[in-house]
């Protein structure tokens, strides 16, 4: 995968964030999104070298003198931003949890979920006995398919194996899927996922398992950026997350954490350990609003769980927003309860369901995603010197790339400046009714 010289040019729309080193977009400057009509950016090895407008761009004497070398990118009524920053997925496992689908739209609860083979447990199931082959592949396609909605970075945590070598696997499997692909992985270990089936009721041992032997291995062999803890009601409490932290940073890891997706907890003793970010955020209790927005911990919404399990109620996106904490959004791909990839998806859920504005949505989807990954000083701006992750959209308003959901409007992904996934050109359309055709010569069986 080399990169390549780009040019993209007679851009509709360009949203640039531009000033991102000035910290996470808070209150007013969320919406600010550094626009460029008619625009161009030129990309070279694998960078952003400059960003303007189309006229700036043709004035150039270096591109004039070697224009022939460089790919020529028509985005003609089309917005161009940066490739979107997903900060939360959970993309090892196997299967999809069609039980817990069906049951939940018929009024079972979690308990009797559990009872009928489905929740957490089948996906356990499903990574322990599954080959590291298998679980890459599966991997693979995921970021084959979350490139082909715009998405250039992504963190990926393991979970779903929750003893020592099958987190290992699950994060092995995480490394082997991000060599191939061209864009960005952020792994994270989320061994506090659940208390595994074989620790029920001794979950302060699991706990130190954690802590003694699996964060020492995962961190020896590099394995992972951040440490994760699921910490709620019926997952782990604050005070296991904080020994769990106090590991992580033993290991110099860095921490991040699932919190008040079920209930209220406190954030403060969470605070202390600078997460990254704290990621879901139903239930948030005001008074912790302030200690929030002085930090640099993103407040992370994932709407999509909350659309897929049914719910009404959504994060208050706008008491976030206006007592000044930096907010991001990601997908929470999961078997469980968010089986989403799309980006896209999740800003349009944002702003029906969260009354976040389109440009808010996408600053949260983008910048403030790369500040929740820690990326900010090479992603989610398109400023000279940032890496060349861009999405390229069929759209001529930037407004439309929530408006338009459940439809893929991204054309085209740019990921560390290789361009890839021509989704909706004509030639695509072309070799796919070829394919139809030589199929259609000879019957398949079923
Ligand atoms: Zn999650």
């Amino acid at each position: 995968m080399k990169a390549k010289a780009l040019l993209l040019v007679d851009i509709t729309q360009l949203l640039t964030f531009r000033s991102a080193a000035l910290g996470p977009r808070r209150s007013a400057s969320l919406s600010d999104l550094g626009i460029i009509q008619d625009a161009a950016v030129l990309c070279l090895g694998g960078k952003i070298v400059s960003v303007g407008t189309t006229k700036d761009a043709l004035r150039d004497p270096w591109l004039k003198k070697n224009r022939k070398k460089v790919t020529e990118i028509d985005c003609r009524g089309r917005v161009v931003l940066p490739g979107f920053v997903d900060s939360h997925t959970h993309p090892v496992f196997m299967h999809p949890r069609l039980v817990d689908f069906e049951k939940r739209i018929s009024g079972a609860n979690y308990e009797e979920i559990a009872e009928a083979g489905g929740g957490i447990r089948s996906s356990i199931d499903g990574v322990r006995k599954a080959s590291k082959a298998a679980l890459t592949q599966k991997v693979s396609a995921v970021l084959a398919d979350l490139a082909a909605h715009g998405t250039t970075t992504v963190e990926a945590k393991s979970g779903y194996g929750l003893n020592l070598e099958s987190e290992l696997k699950s994060l092995e499997a995480i490394r082997a899927a991000a060599r191939e692909w061209p864009g960005t992985v952020a792994p994270t270990f989320l061994g506090a996922h659940a208390v595994p089936p074989e620790y029920r009721g001794r979950s302060q041992e699991y706990v130190d398992l954690v802590c003694n032997e699996m964060i020492p291995a995962i961190a020896k062999r590099k394995l992972a950026q951040f440490v994760d803890v699921f910490c709620d009601r019926g997952a782990f409490t604050a005070a296991e997350a904080a020994q769990i932290f106090t590991a992580a940073e033993r290991h110099g890891l860095a921490v991040r954490a699932h919190v008040g997706q079920l209930s209220e907890t406190r954030l403060g003793p969470l605070l202390r350990y600078r997460p990254a970010s704290l990621d879901h955020m139903d239930y948030v209790n005001d008074a912790d609003l302030p200690a929030l927005a002085r930090s640099e911990t993103i407040a992370t919404f994932v709407p999509g769980a909350n659309y897929f399990l049914g719910l009404s109620k959504y994060p208050d996106a706008r008491r976030f927003i206006e007592s000044g904490v930096a907010v991001a959004l990601a997908t929470d791909y999961n078997p469980g309860s968010s089986p989403m990839l799309s980006m896209p998806m999740a800003m349009s859920l944002a702003c029906t369901h969260m009354k976040m504005s389109p440009a808010e949505a996408i600053a949260a989807a983008t910048i403030n995603g790369a500040w929740a990954l820690r990326v900010a000083d090479r992603k989610g701006s398109i400023e000279p010197g940032r890496d060349a992750d861009l999405a390229v959209f069929d759209v001529s308003d930037y407004r439309e790339i929530p408006y338009w959901f459940g439809t893929n409007r991204c054309a085209q992904t740019i990921m560390n400046g290789v361009p890839s996934g021509l989704f909706r050109s004509e030639k695509a359309i072309g070799e796919n009714a070829r394919k139809k055709t030589r199929r259609e010569d000879r019957p398949q069986p079923f």
